[in-house]
């Protein structure tokens, strides 16, 4: 895994077309996007044509960073801050985009994390298949991630896979039949403990933003987990450092600080950057 040299920061500032450029071909040679053929030649003006069908294109068309119209010295700054944690509302007075601009950026770096955080995800659950089954029955439904509210809390389950934790949704009717049969209480906010490596947790709604319960005393003496209590945490901290989190995009941060949390003692931007250079496959209704 390629990580960055500290001095080579002011030169990803400085040429960050081709930085991107060699993260998005990886000294392969370029293919097209459309018909996937290998001759592609680059025009004067720089944007590539295919031989084969003619699609002329760009170095990052269809991909995250692609999405963003914005030149790229300055998404590389805001990607710079966005990686040491910076919010948005802070980062905005060290870019010359506007408080509109750097949060639309914000939210692309944070859906292309998600993408990622997703694939890699259903990745571990493909490798342990009791796993995939156990999430199947009594979590949600994994085909079909749903990360909805009923407009008061938003419920969610965390597994320790591998040493990693990983934050999932729970659906209504799941979290109603784990009250049901006992395993978690209904009245109860807060992180429950359903066994060593699986947590439920449930965050509040206040107006249109999250809240996250400091765990209860009484559910502290039942955790023999660590990783999992520890990221609860983090998450209430977050918040606080975010200026709360808003509802509707919710499922994004909560990925967020789950890569933040499972990468802490990792440099993250070049992960970010190759995270941004792939093809888009997130769906804002997801
Ligand atoms: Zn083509």
């Amino acid at each position: 895994m390629p990580t960055l040299k500290k001095t080579s920061v002011m030169n990803i500032f400085t040429d960050g077309e081709k930085y991107f450029s060699d993260l998005r071909w990886k000294n392969k040679t370029k293919t097209c996007i459309r018909c996937n053929a290998n001759v592609v030649y680059t025009l004067s003006s720089g944007r590539l044509r295919c031989k084969e069908c003619g699609l002329t294109f760009g170095n990052f068309t269809r991909t995250y960073l692609g999405k963003l119209n914005v030149p790229i010295y300055e998404i590389t700054h805001l990607l710079y801050l966005f990686a040491l944690g910076i919010p948005v509302y802070r980062a905005r007075y060290y870019v010359l985009v506007s408080m509109k601009t750097a949060h639309k950026a914000y939210t692309v770096f944070r859906e292309a994390l998600y993408d990622s955080c997703m694939q890699e995800f259903y990745r571990k659950l493909k490798e342990n298949p009791e796993l995939e089954y156990e999430l199947k029955s009594y979590f949600c439904d994994i085909d079909n991630f749903a990360w909805g509210t009923d407009g008061r809390s938003v419920i969610v389950g965390f597994i320790e896979i591998d040493g990693n934790v990983y934050i999932f949704p729970v659906s209504g009717e799941n979290f109603k039949s784990l009250c049901e049969q006992n395993i978690i209480k209904e009245s109860r906010s807060g992180l429950q403990y359903i066994r060593q490596d699986c947590y439920i947790g449930k965050l509040s709604i206040i107006g249109s933003h999250l809240s996250i319960p400091r765990v209860s005393d009484e559910e502290k003496t039942r955790h023999t987990n660590k990783k999992i209590p520890k990221l609860w945490n983090y998450l209430r901290r977050q918040l606080y450092i975010y200026h709360g989190i808003s509802i509707s995009h919710h499922h994004l941060f909560l990925k967020e600080l789950e890569f933040r949390f499972n990468n802490r003692d990792r440099e993250i931007f070049t992960l970010l950057s190759e995270m941004l250079v792939k093809k888009v496959s997130y769906h804002t209704n997801n």
